[in-house]
Formats: C-alpha cells, structure tokens, sequence
C-alpha cells in the first residue's frame, strides 16, 4: 500500500489572520509532494467554490473551531465556538466528521490534560504544531499524548504546520503520512481512524512493521530510534536507521520515535491490549 502525505491544519485568507488565498495554499502543498491538505479557516467551512482542484491533491473541508481549538475535518458546518467543547465534538461526529484537538500546550495550557480526559470522540491530538513551535508555550504535547495512553485512550498524535502564512519558515513543518490503498477520503479517513499513518517533523519512515512480538521500523534519515511505553517511560533506545523492538509483554503499549538532527517522525502507539500485526507499507 502506499504512502500519502498530508497537513490536516491550514488557514488562508477566510481566517482572520491567514495570508494565502485557499487556491495558493493547494498549489504550496502540490507543488511539495503533499497528496492531502485540510483547509481549516478559523469558524469558517471551506467552500470548494475558493480554488480549483491542483492535479492529484485530495483537499478536505475543515473548520478550525474557536475557543479550546477543535479541528473538525470532512464537515459542512461548524458548530458554535460557545458551545462546550464535547457539544462541538458531538456535531462535528453527527455530521460525519472527525476531530482533532489543536495545540494543546499552547499559552495558557490551551487544552488541560483535565479537558483532553473529560473529552470523548475526538480522533487524536497534536503532538506537534508548527505555527505554535515560535509563540507562547510549546509547540509539542508529547506529554499530554503520554498520559493519556497511559489511560489507554486510542488517541492518535498528529504533526501540522497550522500554516497561516506561505513566507513564515513554519511551513512544510510538521505533517501526516498515511498508508492507504488509495487517495480518496474514505480510506484516507480509514487509515486515520486505525491509525495506520505516522507524524512527522522532517523524518520519512521506509517500513513499519508490526508482528505477534515485534516491531521493527526503517527511517533512512533517522540518527536515533526510541521505543516509548506507558508514562514516557523509554523502553529502549537505538543507534541508527533501523531498529527492532521485542515485546516484553508488561509495557501497556508501545511506540517508536525515529530522530534525526533536528526532526523526528513519531509511529502510531500499539496497546497490548489490542495488537494488530500489520506492515506499513505492503
Ligand atoms: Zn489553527
């Protein structure tokens, strides 16, 4: 099956505060190699009327709803930003969309581990924002990712620029990579809900392979790989592009983070409680 790569976090000129017009920011990532983008204008739906369709690019309908920031993506309408948070998940889900919790260590705790608990229904959070890595706060939520595995959520952690501006630096910066047997929204859309896809700050995994008691991951560009397990808790630390893990049988769950220099790509976490042997890509 092949890879797909895409941002799922993007302004333009519907947001208040966005720069590219809609059919600029399709053209930017097309003309990258991006299979996918998400155009998620602040309390605005994209409206497909904005651009025309580059070659080969799959664009999805997104809204980025105010207040604790909530991506909801494949919507067609964006819920009231007064609303309580899960009321927003829940519209977001009966319309048939998914959701996403943007920043969550922004200024201000942006989303408290406390909220990200008390939540239902989202798809995952994102371990990494580009446009928030220079403000306030921390760009990362690898910690709140952790607790929340910790409880066994089947939370996903997903890399995005939040482009707001093409000329900022802060853009091509963090990304999905999907594995799905083609580019259309339903087994784009699939392959997020398993979790079959990785996050990415610059570093491209090769394979991913998951067995009855082994994982083994392939990142050329990688310097380092870490195995991760409940709590943060490093399982295993390997020099190299390569690594393979041998499942214990006592961590909970288990993923791998594959650094380079200065980026890293992140693999989705594997619970014990509920392992799928697979190999990405087939
Ligand atoms: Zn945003």
């Amino acid at each position: 099956m092949p890879w797909f790569k895409g941002n799922l976090h993007t302004h333009t000129t519907r947001s208040n505060d966005g720069k590219a017009t809609p059919q600029e920011a399709c053209d930017w990532y097309r003309k990258r190699g991006y299979d996918f983008l998400a155009l998620t204008d602040h309390d605005h739906v994209a409206d497909e009327k904005d651009w025309q369709l580059p070659d080969g690019l799959l664009v999805i309908r997104g809204v980025e709803v105010s207040g604790n920031h909530l991506v909801g993506l494949d919507v067609t309408r964006g819920p009231d930003k007064r609303l309580p948070i899960q009321e927003k998940i829940d519209q977001i889900l009966q319309q048939g969309g998914f959701c996403i919790a943007a920043h969550p260590n922004w200024q201000f705790d942006h989303w408290p581990l406390q909220l990200l608990e008390s939540s239902n229904g989202y798809l995952g959070i994102e371990i990494y924002n580009s446009h928030v890595s220079v403000l306030k706060g921390s760009g990362y939520a690898l910690d709140k990712w952790d607790q929340l595995l910790s409880q066994e959520r089947r939370v996903w952690g997903l890399a995005s620029d939040d482009m707001h501006n093409l000329e900022s630096g802060l853009v091509g910066c963090g990304w999905v990579v999907a594995s799905a047997p083609n580019l259309s929204l339903p087994d784009l859309r699939r392959a997020l809900e398993q979790g079959d896809f990785y996050a990415s700050t610059g570093i491209a995994l090769e394979s991913l392979e998951i067995r009855a008691e082994q994982i083994k991951v392939v990142a050329p560009m990688a310097e380092e790989i870490l195995f991760i397990g409940r709590g943060g808790e490093i399982l295993e630390r390997v020099q190299g592009n390569s690594a393979v893990y041998s499942v214990r049988g006592n961590e909970q769950y288990i993923r791998a983070e594959c650094h380079g220099s200065n980026s890293a790509a992140y693999t989705q976490p594997e619970f014990l409680s509920s392992w799928r042997q697979r190999k990405l890509p087939v």
